[in-house]
């Protein structure tokens, strides 16, 4: 191939043009990136190796330089793992393909001030290379390619780049940044090797330098410091991972985890073990400090990658944890797995399945510890990630209770979100055996809703489920430690115990008193309500809507159609407050009709749904109003 000169995407036109035109407020990083691309293009090396062990020509060990040229300017980074073709150079170096990177686009404010202080935090794979450089040349050779199929690629960071084929004998890639004048400190060896121990300790290759000496001053002048032919290795080389926990800082830990999950901010928790037994693996897993935009995607990729005796398997290693902890960031690393094991081998390994079951009980202590001794970071964890965790009940049979547990709702008597059913339980009354709880669309609406007014009467706490899977998820849960959970929105309402004698007895007499009257009220709504009874429920209001035990709610139903699902169609029953003056009016009126409408609208709305014909409700509270 001659020379060629070809456009970059308009995406990473855009991109660079921020990476070349800001200033940033970290530009050491660029160093993490490409080291980190040399990294990756060896485990790429590693992994097709495992099939085409020819892939490694005669250089078996896999490895980066770090060199750099004072006269030239030049910082060079090379690698010798799977390297580029002509067309993977054109493509790879030409498109943004980094979901990291693209989250980073999605961020991007229009302040340069702001955007460049995030091209510091996270980072933007090979371009930031533009944050110290003028020019970039890359020279590559992919793996198994003749010599004669090398292919140099260069551009000045603005609309386009160059490619041309070269001859190359090493495999690999070396990327050749041609420093901007004011970027002169990283032609310094203290200075580069000071930012590979920070960003790039753990990447698991050797990372090379050539060695300082002192070459001796002559006729008494001093000496000077030279850069030898000898090279060193310069940081652990170990995957970090793989060292003892007692080696590692918390700086370190929190590093690592950066660079796995793009996020700028450190994780919230993390736990790093190496289990024994009949499986054997380690795993080190974070809990991310803030929830992504799709955390309720269940089919986003997974967190976790998977390494089998330190080779890179996979990255988003779904069959590790079960979905409803795929906000967890990490690595697992096995030794009881094959080296070309696949996804669908993954599905139905016995060992993966081990694993899997370690993997969740690690991150259920993790959050059971946070809850236990650490009440502010437990809040905040439960904040972002409380409703995913819900997910588990319906999926993790295994571990229901102990995500009950974990489990926290605002109350009738508490606005934050931190009533277990646990709290709850101990500030139950004497005689009551219930958990009661309602489902609702907001605090304030749960709050307010008819259906609590017996219970705020009588002293006794309501769970409010405002989450939209917490109807969903409690189908899963029908009691906690021996206490059944119980709707006040569904079914008659019992109080059990904690309903006097007279209390009982004034409500029997109320609905064969008012038979004949609810009676007429059932054929006056026969096509809205499936049932209306006299009901102790009520204090305040004049009625109320619940359904049948077992019956899903109607503001599930409601929230399902609004998304456009199929809902079943529930017909719920009116419950009547005998003792409001609005229902004792109902007796002897002309307007019986429109007023069981009305009554009937008004519990609807009061549980924030909307009549069916809102217009006609209008018109029969104005006719009444005149
Ligand atoms: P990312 O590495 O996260 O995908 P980059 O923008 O850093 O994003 O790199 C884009 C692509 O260029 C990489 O996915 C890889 O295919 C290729 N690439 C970058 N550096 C190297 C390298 N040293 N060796 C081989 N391929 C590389």
């Amino acid at each position: 191939m001659s020379k060629q000169t070809l456009s970059f995407q308009a995406e990473v036109a855009q991109l660079l043009k921020l990476v070349t035109h800001s200033l940033y407020s970290n530009p050491d990083i660029f160093l993490r990136e490409l080291v980190s691309n040399a990294s990756d293009a060896c485990d790429k090396l590693r992994f097709e190796g495992l099939n085409n062990a020819e892939l490694y020509e005669d250089a078996p060990n896999l490895e980066v330089r770090v060199s750099f040229d004072k006269a030239a300017k030049t910082l060079t980074i090379t690698d010798n793992g799977i390297g580029l073709s002509q067309i993977e150079a054109v493509e790879h170096l030409g498109t943004i393909a980094k979901s990291g990177t693209r989250d980073f686009m999605a961020k991007l404010s229009g302040d340069q001030k702001n955007d460049a202080q995030l091209i510091g935090q996270f980072g933007v794979g090979f371009y930031s290379g533009f944050i110290v450089a003028d020019k970039i040349t890359v020279e590559s050779r992919r793996a198994g390619l003749p010599a004669s199929e090398g292919v140099r690629w260069s551009s000045a960071g603005t609309g386009d780049f160059e490619v041309e084929t070269i001859e190359r004998a090493e495999r690999g890639t070396s990327v050749i940044l041609h420093l901007k004048d004011d970027a002169g400190e990283y032609l310094n060896t203290w200075k580069l090797k000071s930012i590979i121990s920070k960003y790039s300790d753990h990447i698991s290759l050797p990372i090379l330098m050539k060695k300082e000496a002192w070459k001796e001053g002559e006729n008494d002048q001093p000496g000077e410091m030279i850069i030898s032919d000898e090279w060193e290795t310069v940081n652990q080389a170990a995957a970090l991972w793989t060292r003892a926990k007692k080696d590692i800082t918390q700086e370190q830990y929190d590093e690592f985890y950066k660079q796995i999950s793009y996020d700028s901010q450190s994780p919230l928790a993390s736990t790093h073990n190496r289990v024994e037994g009949a499986t054997e693996y380690t795993q080190l897993l974070y809990i991310p400090a803030k929830a992504p935009m799709d955390l309720f995607n269940r089919d986003k990729a997974a967190g976790v990658k998977l390494y089998v005796k330190r080779v890179f398997i996979m990255d988003d290693a779904q069959a590790l944890l079960p979905v409803y902890l795929r906000f967890v960031k990490g690595v697992v690393d096995s030794s009881d797995l094959p080296l070309n094991v696949s996804r669908e081998l993954l599905q139905e390994s016995r060992a993966v399945k081990a694993i899997r079951e370690g993997c969740t009980k690690r991150v259920l202590s993790m959050i059971e510890d946070l809850a236990a001794n650490e009440p502010e970071k437990f809040a905040a964890f439960y904040g972002e990630f409380g409703a995913v965790l819900k997910e588990g009940l319906g999926e993790d049979f295994a571990n229901r209770e102990r995500l009950a547990k974990l489990l926290r709702f605002a109350s009738s008597t508490t606005d934050t979100v931190s009533v277990g059913f646990a709290d709850y339980k101990g500030r139950m009354k004497e005689g009551q055996d219930a958990i009661y709880y309602i489902t609702a669309d907001t605090q304030a609406a749960g709050k307010n809703s008819p259906q609590l007014e017996i219970f705020r009467k009588k002293g006794i706490e309501v769970l409010l489920m405002t989450d939209r899977v917490d109807e969903w998820a409690l189908n899963y849960l029908h009691e906690f430690d021996g206490t059944p959970l119980q709707s006040v929105a569904k079914g008659a309402v019992d109080l059990g115990k904690l309903q006097d004698e007279d209390e009982k007895k004034a409500a029997e007499e109320a609905q064969t008193q008012f038979k004949p009257m609810l009676d007429r009220l059932k054929e006056a709504l026969k096509d809205k309500a499936s049932d209306v009874r006299a009901t102790t429920r009520l204090v305040d209001s004049p009625a109320c809507l619940v359904v049948q035990e077992g019956d899903m709610s109607t503001q599930l139903a409601r929230m399902l159609k609004q998304a456009g699902q199929a809902a079943p169609e529930v017909k719920p029953i009116l419950e009547i407050n005998a003792q409001h003056p609005l229902v004792k009016k109902l007796e002897g009126s002309d307007h019986f009709d429109d007023l069981a409408h009305i009554l009937f609208d008004q519990a609807l709305l009061a549980e924030g749904g909307l009549p069916d014909d809102p217009s006609a409700y209008v018109k029969r509270v104005n006719a009444l109003l005149v």
